[in-house]
């Protein structure tokens, strides 16, 4: 390494281009024949080494990153320490790519299998890296990239997979606004509350099917209320619920466990019981007036016969 002064050739044009599609259109420029006499600087990393990928952890703006290079840099230029021209000249081979490229149908074939069945889900959004979904089902048919690699059909992945749960779970489930209008409700509240469908309520004020009571106390305390038994007088019904308040999406979710049967079979229970023990009293009562009974006969008959002996006794004494 020798060091030079750096000095810019007034010949020259200096340009700078960051991220990957300004750097691949200087590319074409140059290989069209269209730039001459430029120095050109390209870093693929939008905002180039100030905004790199190891940037995000200092969690500074790429603007601001800028401005701490010029400040450190400062005004003058200084000595860097530069390569030998030789070094900085190398010969790159092409390797050609040997990927196969999939036909209409093969790559019709793995648009459905992400979920894109028709054009319009197609989104084009490039958040899995390439710029149309055509070109990632083409990815995956090479093995460069992963069917799960991308957003949106993760999400309706992970939508579809909640609906699935949310619509087969016995627990009845109620999702309301802030202003306790119904936004969700699944199947298994319906039948618990004998509502004929969703649409009849959703939108609707929680007054119209539930007391809205426990909804407005767990919004003011934001204390959550979990496996609370209650009886739903309305509907005749005994019910565990858990009530909870997600301030972020602005959402009360009420989950209820219907334990009705359990509940009356408490009850049946506790019915036997009772009249068991009312029958027991009972007999023993009955039993205790008996002995009284008998005891007092037995009482009078002793006494009787107390009198009568004394008689027979005076008797014999007077003789
Ligand atoms: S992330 Fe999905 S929707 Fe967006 S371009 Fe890629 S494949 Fe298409």
């Amino acid at each position: 390494m020798k060091r030079i002064w750096r000095e810019r050739d007034p010949n020259y044009s200096y340009l700078v281009f960051d991220g990957v599609e300004n750097c691949k259109e200087a590319l074409a420029e140059i290989l069209e024949g269209k730039l001459h006499n430029c120095f050109i600087e390209m870093s693929a990393c939008p905002g180039s080494c100030a905004n790199g990928p190891v940037m995000e952890k200092y969690k500074k703006s790429p603007v601001s990153a800028a401005m701490a290079i010029n400040k450190y840099a400062g005004k003058e230029d200084f000595v860097v320490s530069q390569p030998d021209k030789q070094e900085l000249h190398k010969n790159m081979q092409i390797i050609p790519t040997k990927a196969a490229i999939p036909d209409e149908e093969e790559i019709t074939k793995i648009l459905h299998r992400m979920g894109k069945t028709r054009p319009e889900q197609e989104l084009n959004c490039g958040s899995c890296g390439y710029n149309t979904c055509r070109e990632k089902a083409i990815a995956i048919y090479q093995g460069k990239a992963d069917i799960s690699m991308c957003l949106p059909f993760l999400k309706d992945k992970a939508e579809s997979f909640s609906d699935t749960i949310i619509s087969n779970t016995p627990n009845a489930i109620i999702a309301l606004n802030e202003n306790l209008e119904i936004q969700q409700i699944n199947k298994a509240a319906l039948k618990l509350m004998n509502i004929g469908r969703a649409s009849d309520v959703m939108g609707e004020q929680v007054i119209r099917i539930l007391d809205p009571g426990v909804f407005m106390e767990v919004m003011e305390t934001g204390r959550a209320v979990h496996d609370e038994r209650c009886y739903l007088t309305e509907y005749d019904k005994y019910v565990e619920q858990t009530v909870l308040y997600d301030r972020e999406y602005h959402v009360i979710i009420c989950l209820m466990r219907d334990v009705t049967n359990e509940e009356k079979a408490k009850e049946h229970k506790e019915d036997v019981s009772r009249t068991t023990a009312d029958i027991a009293d009972k007999v023993v009562e009955n039993q205790m007036r008996i002995v009284q009974e008998i005891a007092s006969l037995l009482g009078e008959t002793a006494a009787e016969t107390k009198v009568a002996l004394m008689k027979l006794k005076e008797s014999i004494a007077d003789e």
